[in-house]
């Protein structure tokens, strides 16, 4: 069952609703976010499976390690008391509930996806197929928050949008204004309460807040804002934006917006609501991407549409007007689109959207994704060309920049590895246990491609080394003579801040080998990564004076406070 937290609802504040039967079951984290203090706990499933407390002991859900948490979806089964990554439970005789977590080497996650809709009769369900376009930049919630002008409701769950989203809630939400957010947290934990939109009460009336990013001197602006008596109801960050508004000694909603964002640091591309206006607006830094596009309506005013990514565009069929600017506050109102710069900009713009984060569809800083990561795989090719048979992608995220290797080098381009799309966190596993059982799940080889071919393997990044060992292997033990390994960008040596969750610097191999030690590690013939100069060249043209690259040199473009971990393991870059 899909459990959802209403908020705007006359007789439902707080409340769960079950929207609809699900094989699996919600985090028990969520239930433990709501459940009334001193409530038993909310049973736990595994693969449908009821463990409550009483079948599994006293462990408490909060001893779970936060890797566990991660894994959390509706469609997980990972968080059962006393139950763990990797550890298995008895399901049935012979067969294994395993949960699924390939905690090791995870892809970095973007933090989150962002929209926004202004002047639409259906507003709710244009946000919802937008979301739906934007689930790869979170899959942990979503939620929608619409206004009519009199009226802010917001309705929000845990896992994927279709999971939430249902025809029957979708209807509920009423109104011809909507935002909405899908969320892979990486500040507050991941409980429903922490899901966006955020809905606040303040003395500026009510606003509902999406943001995508992540600010870096939260601590402070916290403490402060405490000592001046607000009462925060998350743990999230984004919660910072608002109360901040509230707390603001301006007049005006707009003055006392830009009075906020002026006092945070970091990352943040936000869409705002109240009752009967919306907001959108980035960071100076532009870290993360939002795109203002529109939908023409003959018969009134245009229909004005904020998205994090322009592929949520297509599906509204909305035309691409222009990106919010660093810096910049879009305000949209019934009298139309106004805007001002509550900031000087200093564009400083996350690259590794280009490399692996954003859609190849999307626009993303005025360049489409799929022009940027064909010319890395070009680039690549000039910069390490290797004599071999056949270029293979690392699907999905390395097929785009493949391509561009391949036609540059004049290597044929195949489908060598083909990804199961359909793998879930939970798996039954075989009772003999299969070694990079997880990797083999989701990738196979196709042998008579393979066997007896030099290959070139192109992925987007390596992280700490151990999937690409895998990947190499199965290539190897599929046929393949030689396996060389061509990663799209440079060596990740530093963590992010900016709303990418990334492992901290003593658990990036790159941060503390050498190349050729992380060669020897995951077995490869050769090892090449893509200079930060063909990166940049690959996103801009040769600009190259407006991203942030901080994961790849370490300098971070902005002075940072109160993150933990500031100071990481010393490197030994090689
Ligand atoms: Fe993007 Fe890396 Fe900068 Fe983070 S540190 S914003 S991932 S380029």
């Amino acid at each position: 069952m899909t459990r959802l937290l209403f908020e705007g609802f006359p007789g439902e504040e707080s409340s769960f609703e079950g929207a609809r039967l699900q094989p699996c079951h919600q985090p028990a984290q969520d239930e433990r976010a709501l459940a009334p203090e001193g409530s038993p706990l909310q049973p736990a499933f595994v693969s449908g499976h009821d463990f409550s407390r009483a079948d599994l002991g006293t462990k408490n859900v909060r001893a779970l390690a936060p890797a566990a948490q991660r894994v959390a979806r509706s469609t997980t089964t990972v968080e059962a008391p006393g139950f763990s990554p990797g550890e298995s439970v008895p399901v049935k005789e012979g067969l294994q509930a395993r949960a699924f977590s390939e905690p090791a080497d995870p892809k970095l996650r973007e933090h989150c996806g962002v929209v926004a809709i202004h002047n639409h009769p259906d507003a709710a369900r244009q946000a919802y197929l937008a979301l739906y376009a934007l689930q790869h930049r979170g899959q942990e919630s979503a939620g929608i928050a619409t206004a009519d002008g009199t009226h802010l409701s917001n309705i929000k769950g845990m896992g994927l949008v279709s999971e939430i989203f249902t025809d029957d809630v979708i209807a509920r939400l009423k109104g011809d204004m909507a935002i909405g957010h899908t969320r892979y947290s990486t500040t507050g934990d991941s409980a429903l309460l922490n899901a966006q939109p955020i809905r606040v009460e303040s003395t500026k009336g009510l606003i509902a807040i999406a943001h995508n990013g992540n600010l870096v001197n939260l601590g402070n602006l916290r403490i402060q804002l405490e000592r001046q008596g607000a009462f925060f109801q998350t743990t999230s960050d984004s919660e910072i934006i608002v109360q901040l508004i509230a707390h603001s000694q301006a007049t005006t909603l707009v003055d006392a917006i830009a009075d906020s964002l002026r006092q945070v640091e970091g990352a943040f591309s936000i869409v705002m609501m109240t009752r009967d206006r919306i907001f959108a607006a980035r960071d100076p830094h532009g870290f993360r991407p939002l795109s203002m596009g529109r939908i023409h309506n003959p018969d009134g005013p245009d229909t004005v549409v904020f998205a994090s990514e322009t592929c949520a565009f297509d599906l509204l069929r909305a035309k691409y007007e222009r990106d919010v600017l660093p810096g910049e506050l879009v305000m949209v109102t019934e009298d139309g689109v106004t805007s001002r710069q509550y900031a000087p900009p200093n564009q400083t713009s996350c690259i590794f959207e280009h490399v692996y984060f954003a859609r190849p569809d999307s626009m993303i800083y005025g360049r489409w994704v799929q022009e940027s990561r064909e010319e890395m795989g070009r680039q690549l090719a000039r910069e390490s060309h290797v004599d071999a048979d056949l270029v293979v992608p690392v699907p999905d995220s390395g097929v785009t920049a493949a391509i561009g290797y391949a036609a540059e080098s004049d290597i044929p381009f195949r489908f060598g590895l083909i990804r199961n799309h359909y793998v879930g966190r939970t798996f039954i596993e075989p009772e003999q246990r299969v070694r990079d059982f997880g990797v083999k799940l989701k990738l196979n080889p196709v042998r008579n491609l393979l066997e007896g071919r030099r290959i070139i393997l192109i992925d987007d990044s390596i992280i700490r080394g151990t999937t690409s060992r895998k990947i190499v292997r199965m290539v190897r033990q599929a046929g393949a003579t030689e396996v060389h390994l061509r990663i799209s960008c440079p060596p990740t040596i530093a963590p992010c801040y900016y709303g990418v969750d990334t492992p901290r610097k003593a658990e990036l191999i790159a941060a503390n080998y050498s190349i050729e030690e992380i060669r020897q590690y995951i077995e490869a013939d050769s090892l090449a990564y893509l200079s930060l100069e063909g990166l940049r060249k690959a996103c801009d043209g040769g600009e190259g004076n407006k991203f942030c690259v901080a994961c790849y040199t370490g300098d971070y473009p902005t002075q940072w406070v109160d993150v933990e971990d500031i100071l990481p393991a010393a490197a030994v870059v090689g």
